[in-house]
């Protein structure tokens, strides 16, 4: 499968990756879609934002629950043997290693503390398979916290273990019953519910997606990932800095946090897809959860349903920043199949040691593609987040394997 854009010169970089300009906007994507009484609410958590990210107070509580309760900092681990194999340099940033074994736990304590400030006792969330879920649940229950989380009906039914988990975490959940029953509809009803709830609730949502702030204040939670991996790879590297910095996008969080560390920098930024859920490489301009942004549409307009064996890539859109930062040529968005990162995740485990989450086996499908056709120059340094462990993923690969 060809890739959708051509590498453009990095512009030279100043503002990108900063904050947006007015009310949200990416470019032209991004925005605050939403009705009266969640604009208000998102003008509030906006406020408080800004407010609490900029008080040392704040980032130093945060900086000590993501050491003593996350593990961070996470180790910028060399991939010896694959990396020879491949004939690049490859190192690995190792989300996977964080408590609850994603990224995932960045943005929701992040949340979660953000919340707690602004006087709100519960978290509102929405989930999928479940990952997004168990994580609001760990923050809520650490803080303190109630948790409310919407999940499709299909989804409770497919992944009994994730609701168990949360229920265990003493989270709520709420089976959604409209239309396909899954991700999708969960988001639209937590919204929904969030606007009959927000003096008393916090809406975390789980990705860089959503109306304004959401998509920059995920990021701006996500980018000790980027941050940590810059120093790493200054003290790592020859260079100090990699040719390539690459990630997996769903909706897009733990490839905005790493390219964050990396914006102003000339490392080539490489976001990676599921073929059956690549809003940034095929989607097209649509407004759904709140924003503007690229989502895979019919005909008519209808947004139609993401398929991917990485249940985390199973949304069928990206966050407006991707969306700009394809359009800028800044990053560029390329597409893997399932059969790819199955392929993948076999080749990390034998090779490292290693058992990838499908949606991380998703990055390194193509790196080691690009490998092998020359997209990636031999000798090239490689930054691949590893977005998460494979533990919740081997059941799906026993079947396939
Ligand atoms: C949820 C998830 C993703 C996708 O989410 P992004 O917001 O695109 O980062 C990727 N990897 C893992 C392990 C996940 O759990």
């Amino acid at each position: 499968m060809r890739d959708v854009l051509q590498w453009r010169e990095p512009v030279p970089l100043g503002g990108t990756m900063g904050e947006p300009r007015a009310r949200g906007r990416f470019g032209e994507y991004g925005g605050r879609y939403a009705p009266e009484s969640l604009v208000e609410a998102c003008r509030e958590v906006d406020e408080e934002f800004r407010e609490a990210w900029a008080d040392p107070g704040f980032r130093g509580a945060l900086a000590r629950l993501l050491a003593v309760h996350a593990g961070r900092p996470t180790p910028l681990t060399p991939a010896g043997r694959l990396s020879e194999a491949l004939g690049v340099r490859l190192y690995l940033k190792r989300e996977d290693l964080t408590h609850t074994g994603s990224h995932k736990i960045n943005n929701v304590l992040g949340q979660a503390l953000l919340a707690t400030r602004m006087g709100r006792r519960r978290l509102i969330a929405e989930t999928g398979a479940g990952q997004h879920g168990v994580a609001t649940a760990t923050a809520a229950a650490l803080l303190g916290l109630e948790a409310t989380v919407f999940m499709g009906e299909r989804d409770i039914e497919r992944q009994a273990l994730n609701v168990f988990r949360m229920r265990m975490l003493g989270a709520e959940v709420v089976p959604v019953t409209t239309g396909s029953r899954t991700l999708k509809d969960a988001t639209s009803e937590a919204m929904r519910h969030w606007v009959g709830a927000t003096g008393d609730s916090h809406y975390c949502i789980g990705s860089v997606i959503g109306p304004d702030p959401y998509p920059w204040m995920v990021r701006e939670f996500q980018r000790v990932i980027g941050d940590e991996a810059r120093g790493q790879c200054a003290a790592e590297l020859r260079t100090g800095v990699p040719d390539y910095v690459v990630a997996c996008v769903g909706g897009g969080s733990n490839a905005a946090g790493t390219f964050a560390g990396f914006a102003d920098t000339p490392a080539r930024l490489v976001g990676v897809e599921a073929a059956g859920g690549a809003g940034a490489a095929r989607g097209r301009l649509g407004v759904l959860h709140g924003c503007r942004s690229l989502f895979l549409q019919d005909d008519d307009g209808q947004i139609t349903q993401a398929h991917s064996i990485a249940a985390g890539l199973d949304y069928p859109g990206v966050g407006p920043e991707h969306a700009h930062l394809r359009d800028l040529g800044r990053a560029r968005y390329v597409t893997v199949t399932d059969d790819e990162a199955v392929g993948a995740a076999v080749r990390l485990a034998r090779a490292e040691g290693i058992v990838p989450a499908l949606e991380s086996a998703h990055a390194l499908a193509w790196v080691i593609r690009a490998a092998g056709d020359g997209d990636l120059p031999a000798g090239s340094t490689v930054l691949m987040t590893l977005s998460g462990r494979g533990d919740k993923d081997v059941s799906t690969l026993k079947e396939l394997l």
